[in-house]
C-alpha cells in the first residue's frame, strides 16, 4: 500500500496550508495544526520544568549590529532575511541564541547560579533555497524547541548526559526506538581557537562513552561555533530524520563578553550549550504525521472524540454527553447523514474515538464507543469511558 505523505495528510486533516505564491516555505498552521504544536510544546515544558529551565520570549527581528557581534553576519549571511528601514538595517532572527545571550548578560551571575538554562519555543527565519523547500520538513519559518544552557566547564558532562537521556525518553514516547548518533567535528569555516575546539569535542566524546552510546564521527560537519551531537531517529517507515541536536559553544559567550563570578571572586567565561530535542515543531509534525499515518495518539489528536447521534432526536442527549467530556477535544456530528456515513467521515479524519448515541443509550444513560481499530464497547457509562481515556493519557506521564 502506498503511504500518504505528510503533505497529503496535512491537507486532509486540516493541519496547515502553504500557498506557494505568498508563503513558500512558511506553513500557516490551522486550528488542528496549532493544537498539535501546543501539545508538543506542553510535553517539552514538562521536561524543561524538571531541569529548571526559564522560559523566555525574544522578538523576531533585531538590529543588524547584534548579528555582527554574534558572528552570524560574517558566516551565515546568505541564509538571513535582512531588511532596511530609513535609518537602520534589521535581521529576522535566524537563531534564538543571541537573544538568550543578552538575557544572560542582563544580570550578574555567580558560579553558584550555573547552570542557567533558558528555553524558548522561538520561531526563526532562514532563507532556504526554493528548490530545497519540501512540505513541513524543510521550511523557512522554523519553530525550535530551543534551549541554551550557560555553565561551567566542569558541568558539561552532567548537562550533556541529562540532555541525551531526555532525548531518549522523548523518542520512547513516540515509539521511535532506533536512532543513529553523530558527533560532528570542526568545519572549514569556523570561529574560535583550535584548543577550544579540541576541548569541546573531547567533552562530548566522554559523555557518549560513559552512557555507552554508539556513535559515528562526522569529520568537518560541526556548526561554525562548536562541535555537536546530532541524533537521527528512525520512523515507522524506516527512514532516518535528524531531530535532536546538542552543540557545545565556547565562542559565542566570548563574543558577547559573558561572564560569571568564580569561587575566587574573579570573572570567568561560561560555556554555552545549544540544544533542541524535537528539532523543529514543523519538521517534527511532518514526521509524526507519516510515522502514525495520520492516526495521532489520543493526547496529540486535534479532535479526540466525535459524538454521532443516530438521528436528530438524539442531538440533545449528544450535547449532554459532550458537556461531560469538556476536558477533551470533542465534536458532535449533527448532519443528516446516515450513521454509516458519519462513521466513515470520523475515520477519514482519524478521530481516535467515536461515540454513538441512540434510543438505547439515551434510555439507559450510557454510550456506545468505537475506537479507530473498530473495537466497540456497547452501553458503557461516561465514567467508564473517561477511565479508558485516562489510561491512555497515563502512557505519556513522565
Ligand atoms: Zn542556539
Amino acid at each position: 500500500m502506498q503511504h500518504k505523505t505528510h503533505i497529503e495528510l496535512g491537507n486532509e486533516l486540516g493541519i496547515y496550508i502553504m500557498p506557494e505564491e505568498v508563503a513558500s516555505g512558511m506553513p500557516i498552521f490551522k486550528k488542528n495544526g496549532f493544537i498539535i504544536r501546543e501539545e508538543l510544546i506542553n510535553l517539552m515544558r514538562k521536561f524543561n520544568k524538571q531541569f529548571n529551565y526559564e522560559e523566555v520570549w525574544t522578538p523576531h527581528a533585531f538590529d543588524i549590529k547584534l548579528w555582527k557581534i554574534s558572528g552570524h553576519l560574517a558566516k551565515y549571511k546568505e541564509k538571513m532575511f535582512i531588511f532596511k528601514t530609513k535609518e537602520k538595517k534589521y535581521v529576522l532572527k535566524p537563531m534564538n541564541c543571541p537573544g538568550h545571550c543578552l538575557i544572560y548578560r542582563s544580570e550578574i551571575r555567580s558560579y553558584r547560579d550555573l547552570p542557567i538554562r533558558i528555553s524558548e519555543f522561538g520561531t526563526v527565519y532562514r532563507n532556504e533555497q526554493s528548490g530545497e523547500i519540501t512540505g513541513l520538513v524543510r521550511v523557512r519559518s522554523i519553530t525550535q524547541d530551543d534551549g541554551h544552557i550557560f555553565l561551567r566547564e566542569d558541568q558539561i558532562e552532567e548537562e550533556v548526559t541529562n540532555i541525551l537521556k531526555t532525548a531518549i525518553k522523548i523518542y520512547e514516547i513516540f515509539d521511535m526506538k532506533d536512532y543513529k548518533i553523530n558527533l560532528s567535528t570542526r568545519p572549514e569555516k569556523y570561529i574560535g581557537s583550535l584548543t577550544l575546539w579540541d576541548k569541546a569535542t573531547e567533552a562530548l566524546k566522554l559523555c557518549l562513552d560513559k552512557l555507552s552510546l554508539k556513535y559515528e564521527i562526522k569529520e568537518g560537519e560541526g556548526a561554525f561555533y562548536g562541535p555537536k551531537i546530532d541524533i537521527d531517529v528512525k520512523d515507522a517507515l524506516n527512514r532516518y530524520w535528524q531531530l535532536t541536536t546538542i552543540q557545545l559553544d565556547f565562542n559565542l559567550p566570548r563574543r558577547f563578553k559573558l561572564f560569571y563570578i568564580d569561587e575566587k571572586g574573579k570573572q570567568a567565561v561560561p560555556v554555552m550549550i545549544h540544544r533542541a530535542i524535537l528539532g523543529s515543531l514543523e519538521r517534527f509534525i511532518g514526521i509524526l504525521l507519516e510515522h502514525y499515518e495520520g492516526k495521532l495518539p489520543l493526547w496529540l489528536a486535534p479532535e479526540q472524540i466525535r459524538i454521532l447521534p443516530i438521528s436528530e432526536k438524539y442531538i440533545e442527549y449528544a450535547k449532554d454527553i459532550s458537556s461531560k467530556l469538556h476536558n477533551y477535544r470533542v465534536s458532535t456530528d449533527t448532519t443528516n447523514a446516515t450513521l454509516d456515513k458519519k462513521i466513515l467521515n470520523a475515520w477519514k479524519h482519524k478521530v481516535p474515538y467515536i461515540i454513538i448515541v441512540g434510543n438505547k443509550e439515551q434510555n439507559t444513560k450510557t454510550i456506545t464507543v468505537r475506537d479507530r481499530n473498530n473495537n466497540q464497547k456497547n452501553n458503557i457509562t461516561i465514567e467508564e469511558f473517561i477511565k479508558i481515556l485516562n489510561e491512555e493519557y497515563k502512557k505519556i506521564v513522565l
